[in-house]
């Protein structure tokens, strides 16, 4: 058996943490490599290293130094107040953990040289941004290892070079290089236990750059697949993943087992515990991976796997919701018989670079489904409406704002029915208006789109719909493993 286990900033947050991520990592032989993140945050207002480390950048922005050049202007600037200050704190957080783990403070030497070696070398400010993100792991692998090792165990530091962590030239955005998997399948020849740094790897070019934030899930996934792990072990300051949010409704239950596809579907509408892009590495090799908890290891958590055991009586496996659509709805009389209407209307959103994510039909009309967000400003949304208006001809556009998406999630729904009537008896019960319903070629997941004012007495109702007070006793002992 062996596992890759990766541990979240919360597990990592200070000396104390990293302690128990220690003790785990004692425990388990079976942990071939642990990929970390930066320290996160300890308490509620606390700052992330990353974002410390993102406020240096900004610091050296604003100081505008002549960043690469060399002699005096370059001290000048690494010596400015406002770099030496954001630097502090960053240097700060490594200190107080080196202290409280009772090793040398050597490494800060180190570490603030690493700092000041981009600083002053990179100049294009987006690869200078992705090196200082990336110090916040790269150094607390370097942390980690040291501790462990002066517990007495065989532990290695890797870096994403070393390791072979090859990506494409996107700052903050970066994808795998599929090569990347022979030479990091290499490590399995290494001796101990190696300790990675998540959320970056390195050009072709050997610039580093960085995975979009919350990439080091990511980079855990890939290490895992790259070393044909048996288990993914992802250690947050959590143990499972519910049935729904558990900000968004009281105690909901916990999921035992839950596929990658049901994952994927619920993660659409808002179930961030996991970086999206982390399971498709490990989707690949149907690797499972296994939610924990740093502080309490002893609980087996929520397990993704690729096929579990369905359970007719509980079709449902979860319900997300998210906010913050805008439905674009376009009639026009005989719409059905003009050729290319869709695709032209698609387009034009397209051109304006706003994605289309749904488009629910009628006869005579069509909707467009977008994120809000994605509108960047109300003159940029006329002009995409004055250009369906001026080469589609329709008889009305119509805007609607402030719509909630709902996606039922189960693969037990493809062979069970009354699933959506239960949802729209829920909703007719609650005088609640369905705007739009979807559902995919898979039967595992059915979209309900509604106002988003809607969204919270919507979540009761499906919550104790699906889920009635009888089966929550035995849905929560079976996660529980009982
Ligand atoms: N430290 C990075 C972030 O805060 C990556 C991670 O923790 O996964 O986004």
């Amino acid at each position: 058996m062996m596992i890759v286990a990766k541990f979240g900033g919360s597990s990592l947050a200070n000396a104390g943490q990293i302690k128990k991520v220690a003790a785990i990592i004692q425990g388990k032989p079976e942990i071939k490599a642990v990929v970390v993140s930066a320290p996160g945050k300890r308490f509620a207002e606390d700052i992330k290293v990353t974002d410390l480390l993102i406020a240096l950048f900004d610091a050296v922005q604003a100081v505008g130094g002549q960043v690469g050049q060399v002699g005096h202007q370059t001290e000048a600037l690494l010596q400015a107040e406002p770099v030496a200050e954001a630097r502090q704190k960053v240097l700060d957080r490594y200190a107080s953990i080196l202290i409280e783990l009772g090793l040398s403070t050597e490494l800060l030497a180190y570490f603030e040289d690493t700092l000041n070696g981009y600083i002053a070398d990179i100049q294009e400010p987006e690869r200078l941004l992705d090196a200082l993100k990336a110090c916040g792991e790269d150094f607390n692998a370097q942390v980690v290892s040291h501790y462990l090792v002066s517990l007495g165990l065989d532990a290695h530091y890797v870096s994403p070079k070393e390791a072979g962590i090859l990506v494409t030239d996107e700052p903050s955005n970066a994808r795998l290089f599929d090569e990347s998997y022979a030479q990091i399948a290499k490590l399995r020849d290494r001796a101990g236990v190696l300790i990675i740094p998540g959320f970056f790897g390195y050009s072709k070019g050997g610039d580093i750059v960085t995975f979009s934030r919350g990439g080091s899930d990511i980079s855990g996934a890939i290490i895992a697949n790259g070393l044909g792990a048996d288990l993914y072990e992802n250690y947050t300051d959590e143990s499972f993943i519910y049935s729904m949010h558990p900000g968004k409704i009281a105690r909901p239950h916990p999921i035992k087992e839950i596929t990658y596809s049901e994952m994927r579907e619920l993660s659409y509408a808002g179930f961030g515990i996991f970086h999206e892009e982390a399971l498709e590495p490990v989707y690949r090799n149907d690797i499972p991976v296994m939610i924990r908890n740093t502080n309490q290891p002893e609980i087996k958590g929520t397990k993704i796997v690729s096929k579990k055991e369905l359970d007719p009586r509980y079709p449902v496996t979860g319900v997300s919701s998210a906010t913050g659509f805008t439905a674009i709805s376009i009639s026009k009389y005989l719409l059905n018989r003009e050729m290319g209407f869709m695709r032209r209307a698609i387009r034009f959103f397209e051109e304006a670079g706003v994605p289309v994510e749904h488009v629910p039909s009628g006869i005579d009309s069509i909707s467009l489904v977008i994120r809000s967000a994605n509108i960047q400003s109300p003159e940029h949304l006329a002009g995409i409406l004055a250009t369906i208006q001026d080469k589609l001809n329709p008889d009305s556009i119509q805007v609607e704002d402030d719509l909630c998406i709902f996606a039922i999630v189960g693969e037990a729904m493809r062979e069970n029915v009354g699933v959506a009537a239960a949802a729209s008896r829920t909703f007719a019960d609650n005088h609640i208006n369905i705007r739009m319903i979807s559902q995919g070629a898979s039967e595992i997941s059915m979209l309900f789109m509604i106002k988003a004012e809607d969204e919270d007495i919507a979540l009761q109702g499906l919550y104790q719909a699906y889920f009635p007070r009888e089966a929550l006793a035995t849905l929560a002992a079976a996660a529980q493993g009982e």
